[in-house]
């Protein structure tokens, strides 16, 4: 009948509309190129901030000693104290602890925020055992990972620049963020000193090339997304600080926020974007991250229950932005029972839609497919524009090098389909030759650990 005509139709208007062709792709990875240089040139040069880390050196092996880290960046914070033995003992012990940030705590003020987080460490803290040694009369020594745009000034301090993922703190923006956390450590009684502030994407670079000196880039696909890498400070006009040591200096690209006339784009993006907290905003992310995947499926299922009778009646769960979680639609995605029971019974359980036939069944994992498959394609774009700013897409003189991505999300960790077809697009785009030496390895919480290096590195005691 005519609902399932309008809703086939539907699909496959979809499917046109998110097309990846190969050629599209490379027109999205030739425009990150072009943009990765516009804002190398100059602050606002281009949508993509290419901030700088003020990391010029990344880890080697030698760092010694007891160190914290704070990762805050998502709905998780997570806190790490971990014992460095040097090249001999290498990560002798690390300890995690993960807190989930109460929503109302990431729309508040900023003190209250910062209190919550404060307050967290120094529980953690006090659980130190008698194992954890740090010298007597030392200050304790935090490495920062804070996962929004900051603009740095030094290792140690910078603004927030604005915030992303569902955060929203007016108080906050324009405000250092280490002595947000340093005054709300202060209150709480907890004397430590943030020795490094980096990104998630700087802590990722900085946590794979401890493990593997061939890291050239970290990309990140959880929440959020945004990627890293190493640039030759040569090619970064904007820097006119002093030359560093190494001749380099690690870029925070805010990829997120790339925005391109090849990127695919449909209605349900454009109704996405005008709902989100940041219209206008993040559009590569919007397109690609876990926050927003499931909302995509939402939005797209809602104008079919609307215009193809899909479900019957338009069932109301279905009209609640965000009731849609990317997990979910991965489970669905990855259901292979015959009668897809995974998708009817989250159908029903988080949208209330009971007594689905396995036609419509079929109909939700073809958008699951088309959209996580868009994503995927358009994620596996942005490392490959990387690789060609770094040369790294060609064999150089006929040589093979070997290029590594550090990569951590839970995205990419949880979501096979994704995943595949990430590393499988990123074959296509290179070829078989340069694909056979470039890796992309799971650096699973990488930036906890990269952190917690680079405080090691620029300790007060070195
Ligand atoms: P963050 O990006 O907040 O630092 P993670 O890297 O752990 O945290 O990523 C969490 C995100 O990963 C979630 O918001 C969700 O979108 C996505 N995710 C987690 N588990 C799954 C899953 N099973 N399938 C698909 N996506 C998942
Ligand atoms: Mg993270």
């Amino acid at each position: 009948d005519g609902k399932w005509e309008r809703a086939a139709e539907m699909v496959k208007e979809l499917e046109e509309k998110c097309g990846t062709p190969v050629w599209k792709l490379r027109q999205v990875a030739e425009a990150m190129v072009v943009e990765m240089h516009a804002g190398l040139a100059s602050d606002g040069g281009s949508k993509l901030k290419m901030l700088i880390s003020y990391v010029d050196s990344l880890p080697t092996g030698d760092e010694k000693g007891l160190y914290y880290a704070l990762d805050l960046g998502g709905t998780n914070f997570r806190i790490l104290r971990v014992h460095l033995g040097g090249k001999e003992k290498g990560i002798i012990k690390r300890e995690y602890e993960e807190v989930s940030i109460p929503p109302h705590l990431m729309t508040g003020s900023s003190n209250e925020l910062f209190d919550f987080i404060a307050m967290a460490l120094a529980k953690f803290v006090a659980t130190e055992g008698e194992d954890s040694h740090l010298y007597p009369g030392r200050q304790r020594e935090l490495g920062f990972t804070f996962s929004f745009p900051v603009r740095q000034s030094s290792i140690a301090s910078g603004t927030l620049i604005k915030w992303t993922k569902g955060f929203s703190i007016e108080d906050a923006v324009g405000e250092d963020v280490v002595s947000e956390l340093s005054k709300a450590m202060e209150r709480v009684g907890l004397d430590m000193r943030v020795a490094a502030l980096v990104n998630d994407t700087i802590g990722t670079m900085a946590g794979g090339r401890y493990n593997d000196p061939d890291v050239v880039a970290a990309v990140i696909l959880g929440t959020g997304t945004n990627a890293a890498y190493v640039e030759q400070i040569h090619a970064i006009p904007k820097w006119h600080g002093p030359l560093p040591k190494s001749g380099e200096m690690v870029i925070n690209t805010e990829w997120g926020n790339f925005q391109s006339p090849h990127l695919p784009l449909t209605e349900y993006d454009k109704t996405l974007d005008d709902e989100s907290l940041n219209p206008g905003e993040q559009a590569y992310e919007k397109l690609i991250s876990g926050m927003y995947l499931g909302e995509i499926v939402r939005i797209a299922l809602l104008r079919m229950a609307e215009e193809s009778a899909l479900f019957g009646d338009i069932p109301l769960k279905l009209k609640i932005p965000f009731i849609l979680r990317t997990p979910d639609m991965s489970a669905m995605h990855h259901d292979t029972s015959p009668d897809l029971t995974v998708v009817g019974k989250k159908l029903s359980d988080v949208l209330e839609i009971s007594d689905t036939s396995l036609r419509t069944r079929k109909v939700v994992v073809d958008l699951c497919n088309i959209v996580a498959t868009r994503a995927a394609r358009l994620a596996a774009a942005g490392i490959f524009g990387i690789l060609k700013k770094l040369g790294r897409d060609t064999l150089r003189d006929g040589e093979k090098q070997r290029s590594v991505i550090a990569l951590d999300g839970g995205l990419f960790e949880h979501y096979a389909k994704f995943r595949n077809c990430v590393e499988a697009t990123l074959r296509e785009l290179l070829g078989p030759e340069v694909a056979e030496n470039t890796v992309i390895v799971l650096s699973n919480d990488g930036s906890g650990i990269g952190a917690a290096l680079l405080a090691a590195s620029h300790s007060q005691y070195l």
